[in-house]
């Protein structure tokens, strides 16, 4: 049974607005700083950077999902479009052959801008970039391609929050819903993690950068979400997401910032290599996080995978 699509925020934007944006953005890749890193390689020349990607996407899988945020799942699902590779080095990513090892193929715009549209025919209440930062110049030329051809639906960007807000601002009214991970309150954690210097600092300019562009998750009269932000937080065991700055912060934001507090952690790829996080997540590790949460003032709490 095929719903009715909602309307998505590109739909307004002008074609020649999402031209602009694509060649800004694929400009970007010339000396690549469509992320943090700042890897300053030329992507179309086919010169590589830390997230191992040139200037063709690269998709890994796509489908109805029902495994996300129930805003994203309604009952048809989130149209994912799982993207190869990744601008972070997460050494406890649980698809790290995905991530970190490239399965996956290389496709042209115009492919993934059929994909988009299958999965709207399909019925899915979203079109899910999964992983999208590296990859963002061709799925928002994507976007166009399809917008052109009737995709009507809202667009989530769902990242790992180490984010440019150069790039982030070039997505506004393009992306309608942005689902970032704020995975550590701490720089120093985020090197030892993610191999990033500066995780923090420009995770919490990106939640802000995203907020003021869609503002607090917005639902449907089904619960569907269609516009805002819903933030990700992996709890890890010895507190070293640090959840309580990470909660604070997000509170400061707006105290209707919707976040998923997740207790699903356990060691996965290079895991073990750190002590800390060697081990499952604790339940009693759980509810201190999402006290955390309680007591920073976070009234919209996804807290559904208690541990049993
Ligand atoms: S997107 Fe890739 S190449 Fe570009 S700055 Fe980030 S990690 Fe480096």
């Amino acid at each position: 049974m095929t719903q009715e699509p909602f309307t998505s925020g590109y739909t307004c934007l002008p074609e020649p607005v999402l031209t602009e944006r694509t060649d800004a953005l694929r400009d970007m890749m010339r000396a690549c700083r469509l992320c943090p890193r700042h890897c300053n390689v030329n992507r179309p020349d086919g010169e590589l950077g830390a997230c191992r990607t040139a200037a063709d996407p690269v998709v890994s899988s796509y489908g109805p999902h029902f495994g996300e945020e129930r805003p994203l799942v309604g009952r048809m699902g989130s149209g994912t479009i799982f993207l190869t590779n990744c601008n972070l080095r997460c050494i406890f990513c649980q698809n790290c052959d995905i991530s970190q090892l490239g399965e996956g193929r290389a496709v042209s715009v115009e492919e993934v801008a059929r994909m988009m549209l299958e999965l709207q025919r399909r019925g899915c209440h979203n079109i899910n970039w999964v992983t999208p930062t590296h990859q963002v110049p061709m799925l928002v030329e994507a976007t166009r391609l399809a917008a052109a051809e009737g995709l009507r639906v809202p667009i989530v960007y769902n990242c790992g929050g180490y984010e440019s807000v150069d790039c982030l601002r070039l997505l506004e009214g393009i992306v309608d819903i942005y689902m970032p991970d704020a995975k550590y309150g701490d720089n120093a954690v985020g090197e030892q993690l993610s191999g990033v210097p500066d995780y923090w600092d420009r995770c919490r300019e990106a939640l802000t950068e995203m907020h003021r562009q869609v503002g607090a998750l917005e639902l449907d009269e089904q619960g569907v979400a269609t516009r805002g932000v819903l933030v990700r937080h992996l709890v890890l065991p010895e507190d070293m997401a640090r959840s309580s700055v990470v909660m604070q912060h997000l509170a400061a934001l707006s105290a209707d910032t919707y976040v998923n507090v997740m207790a699903q952690y356990r060691p996965a790829h290079r895991a073990r290599e750190v002590s800390a996080i060697a081990r499952p997540l604790s339940r009693a590790e759980y509810r201190a996080a999402v006290q955390a949460a309680l007591d920073a003032g976070l009234r919209r709490l996804d807290e559904r995978r208690l541990l049993v």
